[in-house]
């Protein structure tokens, strides 16, 4: 594994622009770049400097966060705030378009990948990269001064906390999921529109379908971005008035061709978040700082453990294989695999028992 050139702090918004940006360079066609969206009749001029001047962010950057990234980039949407737990694995490639082979070998997180490759193909807007999970205690700095979250996230614990986020501080923000053949949008647009918890009061029960058991199109992934994506450039140019801003939870299968459109014009009456007001998830009742994530593997939510990557590399070194670079350090411990976070945060491959996962990381890393 390479050692990185380090960018920034690691934990902190890593502001990415390429050091030789082709905006610099008076031979590469600025301003033609957005001339053909320009041309058409929803976006125009005007529409485009709102985009330029507009702050997105993206929760979760897997496969569908990939797609509404690399969309809203080409598009020229002025600021993407890119925030993401995780790291490139070679499993991702199927679907995940804004990473390679490369990105995989060095186990890059997702969202420093993210950043190189769309600075590499516009470098006229800003991207932040955040490497964090959002939680309670790190949301309002994640998603402080953006226009509009998207969801692209893979689980139903973090889209109530960006739910109850967005319906308390009137902000927008899109759902968005997919899984098999299956795409699921939703637009909520606070004191307006139903909420996620208008709809879903309760996280599903029981058995729920992920990517990990039932598997995923890349196109499902696309088509429920490349609406989403739609929806917030509406958005942008026009506002949350906007007559065509979809106003209904819209379903489709890619495979079987079966889609439902269900209204979501108004709030549910009585609804927690929206009428109540009482947003638990913002509070993390009962949030683990251990949990479940993915197939067989397990993330311990520690934090304030700044962790010294050469100093653990050393101490790590006579129990297994251990690589480190500038973003995460891996640790094999057959048969577990550890993922180490500079912010001390922890992905245990290899298990789904937490008390195996917590006793490992509490011998090599600390408890
Ligand atoms: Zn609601």
């Amino acid at each position: 594994m390479t050692c990185l050139a380090r960018e920034e702090a690691f934990g902190d918004s890593v502001e990415t622009k390429t050091p030789q940006a082709a905006h610099g360079n008076p031979s590469f066609g600025q301003d033609d770049r957005y001339s053909r969206q320009v041309l058409f009749h929803g976006i125009g001029l005007e529409g485009q400097r709102k985009l330029a001047a507009a702050r997105v962010a993206i929760v979760g950057c897997g496969a569908t966060g990939s797609a509404l990234a690399g969309l809203l980039a080409r598009a020229g949407v002025g600021t993407l705030r890119i925030i993401d737990r995780d790291y490139v694995e070679p499993s991702n490639l199927q679907r995940q378009s804004l990473f390679d082979e490369a990105d995989a070998l060095e186990s890059l997180p997702k969202a420093v990948a993210a950043a190189r490759k769309i600075n590499a193909l516009n470098s006229g807007i800003q991207v932040d990269a955040k490497v964090e999970d959002l939680i309670p205690a790190n949301i309002e700095g994640a998603l402080e001064g953006c226009d509009l979250i998207l969801d692209g996230t893979d689980n139903f614990e973090t889209r109530y906390l960006i739910n109850d986020f967005a319906v308390e501080h009137s902000l927008p923000w899109i759902y968005s999921a997919a899984v098999g053949s299956y795409a699921v949008t939703l637009n909520v647009l606070p004191g307006q529109t139903a909420c996620l918890a208008c709809i879903f009061p309760d996280s599903p029960q029981g058995i729920v379908e992920t990517c990990e058991t039932s598997g995923i199109l890349n196109s499902a992934v696309n088509l429920v971005a490349s609406i989403s994506a739609t929806e917030t450039l509406k958005y942008i140019v026009a506002g949350a008035s906007a007559a065509r801003l979809r106003r209904t939870l819209l379903s489709f299968d890619v495979w079987t061709n079966e889609h439902a459109e269900i209204s979501t014009a108004e709030p549910r009456p009585g609804c927690r978040a929206c009428e109540r007001r009482d947003f638990i998830h913002l509070a993390g009742v009962g949030r683990p700082h251990i949990t479940l994530c993915g197939r067989n593997s397990v993330q311990i939510h520690e934090r304030q453990r700044p962790i010294d990557f050469a100093a653990m590399d050393r101490r790590l070194r006579p129990h297994g294989l251990v690589r480190h670079n500038d973003f995460v350090l891996k640790f094999w411990h057959e048969p577990y695999e550890m993922t180490l976070f500079p912010d001390g945060r922890a992905i245990i491959k290899g298990t789904t028992d937490t008390a195996v996962a917590r006793s490992l990381y509490a011998k090599y890393v600390g408890s």
